[in-house]
């Protein structure tokens, strides 16, 4: 259920019937929106509770959350979550732009790779640390060192590091270097490491499954949620279907279908959701012209010689016109994309 409050009810009674839902078992979660404050009670629905609720000071209604998922719904928060993490803004009319290797291969490789990418008007840093690889005899990341030259890389571009954590045990680690942790395909439904992210509290970037539904991948934010962390970023990243001409099929219906059913900012991975450079920048522009609230693209300076995912990895002059290409689309369907640096300075 909603406990939806007035416009203008005080903080007094927002927590009276927040204790008001704890005492009839129910678990509570506060959202203070910009237009009202709704309290989400989730737990077994009965009508005794909802007469009870519905008689508490400050109270607009009370009404049923139809979807499975509840904190997470746009029932319970219609106006959108904007991210934020350093220099990186997700949501509402912000598209974040973070580009980077698939793996951290060393400190000249992932610096010369934050340098251009910041210089193209990225937002932020991806790399992979702790790589999830299909086959145990391929690279598996540079674990703790990688993460120490992702945050030299910040410290030297201001640019948001986003990267992969694998295990729950490994949160706290990551969580020191990182500013977004990214849950990979792979993990979606992993959820003692979903939970473990959502009580570490930096924003996460939920990638969905490769057999996951929307459903699913919005049930698994929802853990995340209710261990505390609103800030949660979905991801499209690609399904496997019986088609092969692409490494995944990247439906991008997803995004406003997402759109429509939760607050939660929707970011598109057209690399992985590919698997070949060609089609990232047109995939790219697509996904923005699909109401998309930002990208991850993966980016090297000799694909050819990447440790990871080269295939899909884009050159520095691909990004660049990337970012050029989505520039132009963005404005077009109303969203904000950092200005070129290169510009800014007047070199380009
Ligand atoms: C990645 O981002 O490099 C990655 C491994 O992605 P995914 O989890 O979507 O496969
Ligand atoms: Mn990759």
């Amino acid at each position: 259920m909603i406990v939806v409050m007035k416009k203008g009810a005080t903080q007094q009674q927002i927590d009276h019937m927040v204790q008001r839902v704890e005492q009839l078992g129910l678990k509570s979660h506060v959202i203070y929106g910009t237009e009202r404050t709704v309290i989400a009670a989730i737990g077994e629905k009965r009508d005794e509770h909802r007469q009870s609720l519905e008689s508490g000071a400050g109270v607009a209604e009370v009404v049923p959350i139809l979807a499975p998922y509840k904190v997470a719904s746009r029932e319970v928060k219609p106006e959108p979550t904007v991210v934020r993490a350093g220099s990186l803004v997700v949501g509402n009319c912000h598209l974040g732009m973070i580009a980077g290797p698939c793996s951290v291969e060393s400190a000249e490789q992932t610096l010369s790779i934050a340098r251009a990418v910041k210089m193209a008007g990225a937002t932020a840093l991806r790399g992979g640390a702790f790589k999830p690889r299909t086959s145990p005899y391929s690279f598996q990341g540079l674990k703790e060192d990688g993460l120490k030259i992702l945050a030299d890389a910040r410290a030297e571009t201001g640019l948001a590091v986003v990267t992969e954590v694998l295990a729950a045990t490994e949160v706290s680690l990551v969580g020191r270097y990182a500013d977004v942790l990214q849950i990979g395909a792979r993990n979606m439904q992993n959820y003692r490491l979903l939970e473990a992210v959502g009580k570490e509290g930096k924003p996460v970037l939920l990638k969905r499954g490769p057999s996951a539904t929307m459903d699913e991948l919005l049930l698994a934010a929802e853990y995340v949620l209710n261990a505390g962390n609103p800030n949660v970023m979905l991801c499209e990243r690609g399904i496997r279907t019986f088609e092969t001409h692409t490494r995944f099929s990247l439906t991008l219906a997803s995004v406003p279908y997402l759109h429509d059913r939760t607050h939660l900012p929707v970011v598109v991975d057209p690399s992985h959701g590919t698997g070949h450079a060609n089609l990232v920048p047109r995939m790219s522009a697509a996904a923005v012209a699909a109401g998309a609230d930002g990208l991850i693209v993966e980016v090297h300076p000799d694909p050819e010689t990447a440790l990871s995912d080269g295939y899909q990895s884009l050159t520095f002059e691909q990004f660049e016109a990337l970012m050029e290409l989505c520039r132009r689309v963005a404005e077009a369907v109303g969203k904000q994309i950092a200005p070129n640096e290169a510009r800014l300075a007047g070199t380009a």
